[in-house]
Formats: structure tokens, sequence, C-alpha cells
């Protein structure tokens, strides 16, 4: 129950209930009226109890002022928790009993829910080009022998950067790929770029913008990013010392060199730049700039089917040249042939 100090019930509230589906996961239904003057009442009916979070937000990007309630199962359901769980249940096994595993390849599908990302001139939605490109991925991958893949979403839902980084870390992934296809103030810029994380300045403008832009995400999703600075700085020296950016360079390579024959390439070598998202000091971790969505021949074409798999495929071919040349450790987390995972929220 949510009480708003109004005296009219605004339109955008009066539609409310019906946009909320049948089988959403919490929430049964949705009442709004004016409980006394003055006062306007929200109430939600809900189909399990709920961690309930209120919170103001300011105005960010297009967004105007927002009270944004959130509710959280009491229960976390997330696409790779019961993953994470086995991961870290099943102890390592003996060195004599260890045998080739899966490599494990995240899958990590730009923006989402809150964040659109960018926005391209016809409308197009950054968020849902990176999750139609992301899970074209997948399946390519789930269909290689020796590699399997998760996504880190599934669903058009909001994931702040660290929570990405997390939970590449907690399946003790072999390499995260985020997807991408941002925007930039001049429409003629085009190609497709490979970024790994810098341990410097970003190598380029461009680099530079396109770190901030991202970033930025975990405002508009409304997380705190408290010491976001510091944590980057922290990781990065464990980062030296585990070449973890040397294999990203190399993965990035491979992956830019298959993107070359799909797409003009925006810069001919991977770029370097401080992404929240490439953080895991552990995991080689790139992000790939599929296009332009501000370039307008670029949105029409993302926006292609066949053209999303040709990207995806692009990208596996670069993973596959890479898992070849650096094969996963057999100590590796969890030597499940099948995982059973349950992608659901
Ligand atoms: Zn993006």
């Amino acid at each position: 129950m949510l009480d708003l100090e109004t005296n009219e019930v605004p339109a955008e509230l009066a539609e409310l209930n019906a946009k909320v589906a049948p089988d959403d996961p919490h929430i049964q239904g949705l009442r709004v009226a004016r409980n006394r003057p003055g006062v306007v009442r929200i109430v939600l009916d809900l189909k399990a109890e709920v961690r309930p979070l209120v919170f103001a937000l300011q105005p960010i990007a297009d967004y105007g002022h927002r009270l944004v309630l959130d509710i959280h199962p009491l229960v976390a359901v997330d696409p790779l928790a019961e993953l994470i769980e086995q991961t870290q249940r099943r102890p390592a096994p003996p060195p004599d009993k260890r045998v080739a595993r899966l490599a494990t390849i995240v899958i990590d599908p730009g923006h989402g829910g809150e964040d659109p990302g960018a926005i391209g001139r016809r409308g197009s939605r950054e968020k849902d080009i990176t999750l139609h490109i992301a899970k074209r991925l997948k399946a390519l991958v789930d269909g290689e022998s020796n590699m399997r893949a998760l996504l880190t979403r599934d669903g058009d839902y909001f994931l702040a950067l660290g929570a990405r980084v997390e939970k590449a870390r907690a399946v003790k992934a072999d390499l995260l790929v985020s997807i991408h296809a941002d925007a930039f103030k001049r429409p003629n810029v085009r190609g497709s770029s490979v970024f790994a994380l810098s341990d410097k300045r970003a190598s380029s403008e461009l680099a530079r913008a396109l770190a901030k832009e991202q970033n930025e995400s975990d405002l508009i999703g409304g997380v705190p990013v408290k010491g976001m600075d510091s944590h980057v700085k922290l990781t990065l020296r464990d980062l030296t010392q585990t070449g973890t950016i040397d294999y990203s360079l190399r993965l990035g390579n491979s992956v830019l060199k298959r993107l070359g024959s799909v797409n003009e390439l925006h810069k001919p070598t991977v770029e370097q730049a401080s992404f929240a998202v490439l953080t895991a000091y552990d995991v080689p971790s790139i992000l790939v700039e599929t296009a332009f969505i501000s370039n307008p021949q670029e949105e029409r074409r993302l926006n292609d089917e066949s053209y999303q798999d040709k990207l995806a495929r692009a990208i596996l071919e670069g993973i596959k040249e890479y898992v070849a040349k650096h094969p996963p450790r057999p100590q590796g987390p969890v030597t499940v042939s099948n995982p059973p995972l349950a992608l659901r929220r």
C-alpha cells in the first residue's frame, strides 16, 4: 500500500493495472483510487511475500523525477543462481581425477529494464538489440561440444554492472563478453569495435565517452555506485598481476578479426577503456560494440535478424579461436555436461 499526496489520480497510474501481465511472478493486480481528500492510495495485491524498496530518483537522461517501488522476492530467483550454488558447493576434484571441462562463456547483454541504453534515430533501443544478439550467441555457443554459455540477463530487466561482474566471477567463467550497440554524438560514426579494460586512460575520445556512458548506466537504474572508482583501482592492481588484461586483449583480437568480415571496423585494434563491466580481475572480459545504433544505416542492420545472426556467428568464431588456444584449466568450476539451467528471472 502506497499513499501519494495528491488529489487527482494521474492517468498514468490509472492505466497501471492493465500493464500487469497475468503471469507476472510477483504482482496479482494493482488498484489505484482516491482514499481521502489529498491522498491517492495504490494497493498492490501480491502473489507471495516480498521485500519492498521505495526510493526517489533525480532526473537523468530522458527520465524526469521518479518514485521507484522495487519489489524483491524474499527468495531471489536468478538465471545463474542455481549454477552459482553448485559451483560453491562442489569441492575441487583431486588432481588425478581432473578431466577436460566445458569452457564457461558468460554473455552479458548490455543495459536492460530502467536503462534502455542508447536509442537509435528510428527508436530502436540498445537493450533490446543486445538481448537479441546475446540470445543468438548463447544458442551458438551451446551448440559447441566444448563450451556452454550463460546469460547475465535473459529478459528486459535492470542489472547493475557490479552484479554482472559478480555473476561471471561466481560461476568461475572462463570469459565474459558484454554486448553493446552504442551511440556517438556524430551520426556518421560507424563500425564495430572491441574493448578490453584499460589500466590507464581510455585510448580514444570515443572510448572515454562510451566508458562514461556505460558507467552511468548504474545511475540510471537507481543503484548507488559508491566507490566505483576506488573499486576499479583496487581491481586493477590484481589485474596487473594476473595478466587478465593480456588474455582479454587476445580474446578481443580474435573477436575483432572475425567482426571485420561482417562489418567495417571502427578501429583496427582492440581499444582499452575503464568499463566497470570488465573489472572481474580473474575473468578475461571484452565489451563488443557490435555497431553504432546512432548511425541510421547500422541501426537498420542491427534490427535485421539475419544480420544479428552474422554478428553472433562472428563473435562465436572469435571465442572458438581463443578457447582453442587457451583451453579452460582443468581445475575449473562445474563439471556438469548439461547445465540444468533454470533460465528464469
Ligand atoms: Zn551500451
